[in-house]
């Protein structure tokens, strides 16, 4: 019996990577004001920014470009995204989207208003600062375990039941809807079982409330359903995929995600009078409602990647990917989100760095580090993220300080993520070298895409 899992494709069309020196390196991120998001991407070695549209396409997906009907009303390849779209959601009316916040921003701008309380597992950060946009308040309610980088536990992207009834009882009436995030993106790609989305349901159901998911990872969720949740070995991941569908009223997706596509989005619904408000945003600021922003090449694309993105020997491999990365740091002595997500490497900047306070963005200096090092572009999901500053000028910091190294689909091979990993050990043994930042400049929304830092005095 052979375990190594393989990469189930083989390589057609191949992009140089390259290479850099640590001096290049280093003046390179001052250049870039000490922020990975504002280093041109040539000057990196292994781009684990973000999984989102990073991913490499399909032969097939690349022919279906091919097929892209580019007529600008009706195009055909709208219906047949629609048919794939329809098959797998169950949902009646489909809008395609550029991307996932393109989404958000309509749903939020017809669903809610000023006051309104939005519960979700962890919402996103696109998706916190669009609702704050509105004047409503975005609320994470995961289980405990889900704010515990170590605590195991199969399905940490499960909402607190408990804490969700008694927010509906407290603050019902300001709860237009409630949200759950499929894999919980922020929190460490962690899955959402489907009794707790069923028990979710439920419970909105009895106060009369719609669910709306963010269904971005739903593939990853769902084969992590049935490689974790008692008795569902012997079913399909479209059809646990389906059943969650099923459990919600609507969906909004970031195809770059597990659409296997480099750009792309929807909002799939059934009630018809948000549906018409949200075509008319739509037509607005995206597009007719056959195209929302893309292509007709990019529909075509999008409906072959939703079909590829739920097949069961790739889903093995990516997340097996994530588990052989996390295996190796482990056995190195190096914290990191247990067990690990679907999507991504979490490492706990905490631990790495216990040397730096708050006050200093101990994850966003080891992300800076790890560029230094070794050329691997990683997230800062910590207090430049999710902190604030407030008005009187004075922070607030989250709870964790996590550096996220998602995986682009189908890209890197195995001797890419050995690279990763012996480059990371090699950091930790090294870690107290390593110096905190300072926060110079930020924008008042979204502050991690453009704030600059300077290294801090040591
Ligand atoms: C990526 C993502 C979004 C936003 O989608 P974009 O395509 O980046 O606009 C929303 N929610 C989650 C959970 C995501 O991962």
């Amino acid at each position: 019996m052979i375990h190594t899992i393989i990469e189930p494709f083989r390589i057609k069309s191949v992009e140089p990577i390259r290479m850099s020196t640590r001096g290049e390196r280093r003046r390179w991120l001052d250049e870039a004001k000490l922020n990975v998001f504002l280093l041109p991407a040539e000057r990196v070695l292994l781009d684990f920014l973000t999984d989102s549209g990073t991913g490499a396409m399909s032969a097939r997906q690349w022919g279906a470009i091919m097929e892209g009907d580019e007529s600008y009303a009706g195009s055909k390849s709208f219906f047949h995204l629609e048919e794939v779209l329809r098959d797998l959601t169950g949902y009646e009316y489909i809008i395609p989207t550029h991307q996932g916040r393109a989404a958000e921003r309509i749903l939020f701008s017809v669903a809610t208003k000023k006051g309104d309380l939005i519960p979700n597992n962890t919402h996103f950060d696109t998706t916190r600062a669009n609702i704050e946009y509105q004047g409503a308040e975005a609320v994470d309610l995961v289980i405990p375990e889900g704010l515990q980088p170590r605590a195991l536990h199969p399905f940490k992207g499960n909402i607190d039941l408990a804490r969700v009834e008694e927010l509906l009882k407290r603050e019902g009436h300001r709860i237009p809807f409630g949200m759950m995030t499929l894999t919980n993106n922020s929190g460490g790609g962690q899955p959402v079982s489907l009794a707790n989305l069923r028990a979710y349901r439920e419970l909105l159901t009895r106060y009369g409330k719609p669910l709306i998911l963010d269904v971005c990872r739903y593939a990853e969720n769902s084969m992590f359903v049935k490689l974790r949740e008692p008795g569902m070995q012997d079913r399909t991941v479209k059809s646990i995929a389906q059943e969650m569908f099923s459990l919600a009223d609507g969906c909004m997706m970031s195809a770059k995600k597990d659409g296997m596509v480099n750009i792309g989005g929807f909002l799939a619904l059934n009630d018809a009078a948000w549906v018409e408000a949200a075509k008319t945003l739509l037509i607005l600021t995206e597009g007719f409602p056959t195209y929302g922003g893309l292509a007709g090449r990019d529909l075509e694309a999008l409906a072959v990647g939703m079909q590829e993105g739920l097949d069961e020997d790739y889903l093995r491999y990516r997340l097996r990917t994530a588990e052989y990365m996390g295996e190796k740091l482990k056995a190195a002595g190096i914290a990191i989100v247990e067990p690990t997500g679907g999507h991504a490497v979490y490492l706990d900047a905490k631990d790495f760095l216990p040397h730096l306070g708050p006050e200093q963005y101990p994850a966003w200096s080891l992300a800076n580090a790890l560029y230094l090092e070794a050329g691997i572009r990683g997230v800062e999901i910590g207090s430049v993220m999710f902190g604030k500053r407030r008005d009187d000028g004075t922070e607030t910091y989250h709870s964790m300080e996590l550096v996220r190294l998602a995986f682009p689909r189908r890209m890197y091979t195995q001797s890419h993520f050995d690279y990763a990993a012996e480059a990371i050990c090699d950091l930790k043994a090294n870690a107290d070298k390593v110096r905190g930042v300072r926060m110079v400049k930020q924008a008042r929304y979204l502050r991690h895409f453009t704030a600059e830092f300077e290294w801090a005095a040591s």
